[in-house]
């Protein structure tokens, strides 16, 4: 049977080469949507071993967190850009799934993301998840979930309108804009919890900061947070 399924794989991967999310190449057995080149090759942050990190600093004045960090740097042009893109656009929602996993590996080693209760994903806005089909913040956060063996919550944090096109708008109005379009419904879960939210890519960090003011109003002892990349700004 092993030899059958073996040959049935060896057939399909001939027919439909499965291909690296990052460099493009065939991947190999036992490789899965990225091959062991570029995951040898990310730029790793190791921002979780540090307190006073560049992700924890930012927010400084902003946000109150117990831990902050992203596991990659973020640049245009390089490898990190197009593995996002082919999580966020894609459908390669299982490169989320496989960078949250690594993530997951590297927070185990911090005993500050040792209490965690649960993992929330940022939330898409209803209108982009429809168009889009799937939030890829969700699957970061499962594979994140699945590696610290803990429970997701998609439900809680919700978006309420579609933010609009904020590229062009100060920090500080960007910022006012985002406090009005999240919102929680389960607060009784939450409140006295450690909770982790989670995001792809932190850039101005207003996404962040609007989520995570709208969690601790709620009463929540701790927030952390962790994304896949952080692009400086
Ligand atoms: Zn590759």
């Amino acid at each position: 049977m092993f030899a059958l399924k073996r040959y049935t794989e060896d057939l399909v991967n001939l027919l439909f080469p499965a291909l690296c999310n990052g460099c493009g190449k065939l991947l190999y057995h036992g490789e899965q949507y990225i091959c062991s080149h570029c995951l040898f090759d990310l730029p790793l942050t190791d921002f979780h071993l540090y307190e006073d990190n560049p992700v924890a600093k930012q927010f400084w004045g902003r946000l109150p967190l117990y831990a902050a960090t992203a596991m990659l740097y973020f640049k245009k042009g390089t490898k990190v850009q197009t593995l996002m893109h082919s999580l966020k656009y894609k459908n390669q929602t299982e490169v989320g799934v496989k960078l949250g996993q690594l993530m997951g590996t590297k927070l185990k080693t911090n005993k500050v993301y040792e209490d965690i209760y649960l993992i929330i994903p940022v939330p898409l806005h209803q209108k982009k998840l429809k168009l889009r089909g799937y939030n890829q913040s969700e699957y970061i956060a499962k594979g994140l979930a699945q590696e610290l063996d803990l429970p997701m919550d998609v439900r809680s944090l919700y978006r309420n309108k579609a933010t609009e096109s904020q590229t062009k708008k100060a920090r500080y109005h960007r910022y006012e804009n985002m406090q009005e379009v999240f919102g929680v419904t389960e607060i009784s879960e939450l409140a006295g919890k450690h909770i982790l939210l989670v995001d792809d890519v932190i850039t101005t960090g207003a996404t962040l900061e609007a989520c995570g003011n709208v969690l601790l109003a709620q009463g929540i002892r701790k927030l952390s947070i962790a994304a896949l990349a952080f692009a400086e700004q």
